[in-house]
């Protein structure tokens, strides 16, 4: 994490006071700040307009000419990605609070979420319980639903990387699945929700830079005239909406077990399996996850999309509506 020392002075963000750096990009760092006005805690996600030329990035005698490269699509994305927050409004979404820009930057201020990556956590427990990983998926779920149903979004960046918890969620250290083959694995604590053994809190979904509207929200009809829509339209439609649901499947599997379902040192050999949909529950990591659990993942992870369950399909599985297993006895 950067010192105080360091925080940058961005031109037209007077207004707040940068803390640190919670996250970057290629183009975009995050900053935890505090709005001088009111005390209020926030993000402020600055997107850089401008490319720098890659042989003259780092150099200190930048030549202005080479500098300042607009970023041809960028101007559109952001108002895009921006439109689409702005009309967010949901507890499983991260809200836009403001937005504005400088000669050089674009200015997004958004709900903090201090929680951090989803991506970090997993990283942190291995892997999660099957009630750790329902209470987070459904709030996933409840977002996307809100997104594909209400608002004619299709996010099309679901991974665990912009999935944010809103606080540090308290998580017993131990997965308490009971696992022979690995000793160090055994349980310290369950998390049932709403009954102890820690508090998650909020899981919000985040990053809509690759976020794409689908229905034109005044009408809740497929974009363009109805009567007139061609049916690779109201298809690709339908289609582009099921890639969250993939990746919903792919985000599933890995909190379950800790490793995502297609993977490669090689890209060529991980678009290939990926394409294929080649993927196994690995023995033993998968040995004593329900065979429930199973059975909602081969539904996402389904290479057909027309095949592949909707947000109501996955949200009315039995495995959503599983009572969490009671704590384990003390002994
Ligand atoms: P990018 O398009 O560069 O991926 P993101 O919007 O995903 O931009 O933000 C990059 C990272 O910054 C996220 O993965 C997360 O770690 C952090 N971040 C983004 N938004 C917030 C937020 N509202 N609160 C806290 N951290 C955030
Ligand atoms: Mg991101």
């Amino acid at each position: 994490r950067e010192a105080k020392s360091k925080m940058p002075n961005y031109p037209g963000l007077e207004q707040f006071h940068l803390i640190e750096k919670m996250g970057d990009g290629a183009f975009s760092n995050v900053y935890k700040a505090t709005d001088r006005r009111n005390g209020q805690k926030v993000a402020v996600k600055v997107v850089h307009k401008y490319e720098l030329n890659s042989s003259q990035a780092g150099s200190k005698h930048l030549n202005e000419k080479f500098k300042k490269r607009p970023r041809v699509t960028e101007r559109t994305n952001i108002l895009k990605e921006v439109q689409i927050m702005r009309g967010n409004n949901h507890p499983s979404i991260v809200k836009l609070l403001s937005f504005s820009e400088s000669e050089e930057h674009f200015y997004l201020v958004l709900e903090l979420m201090e929680g951090g990556e989803l991506f970090h956590q997993i990283v942190k427990l291995t892997y999660f319980s099957e009630n750790l990983a329902r209470h987070v998926i459904l709030q996933v779920a409840h977002g996307i639903r809100y997104l594909h149903e209400e608002r004619g979004v299709v996010h099309r960046d679901i991974k665990p990387e912009n999935l944010l918890f809103e606080r540090i969620p308290l998580i017993p250290s131990r997965t308490p699945v009971r696992r022979q083959y690995d000793e160090d694995k055994l349980d310290e604590g369950e998390f049932i929700p709403g009954r102890g053994g820690g508090e998650i809190g909020r899981v919000k979904i985040a990053d809509f830079g690759l976020s794409k509207i689908v229905w034109s929200e005044d009408t809740a009809t497929p974009c363009g005239t109805v009567g007139y829509t061609a049916p690779e339209i109201v298809k690709d439609e339908r289609y582009s909406k099921s890639v969250d649901m993939w990746a919903l499947g792919c985000v599933l599997y890995t909190l379950l077990c800790g490793f995502p379902p297609f993977y490669d040192e090689s890209i060529t050999v991980l678009t290939e399996k990926v394409a294929k949909g080649h993927y196994t529950f690995l023995e033993p990591w998968w040995n004593e996850i329900s065979l429930s659990a199973k059975n909602l993942i081969t539904h996402l992870l389904c290479v057909d999309p027309a095949e592949r369950y909707s947000i109501d399909e996955f949200l009315a599985h039995p495995w959503c509506h599983a009572a969490p297993a009671p704590p384990p006895a003390p002994t």
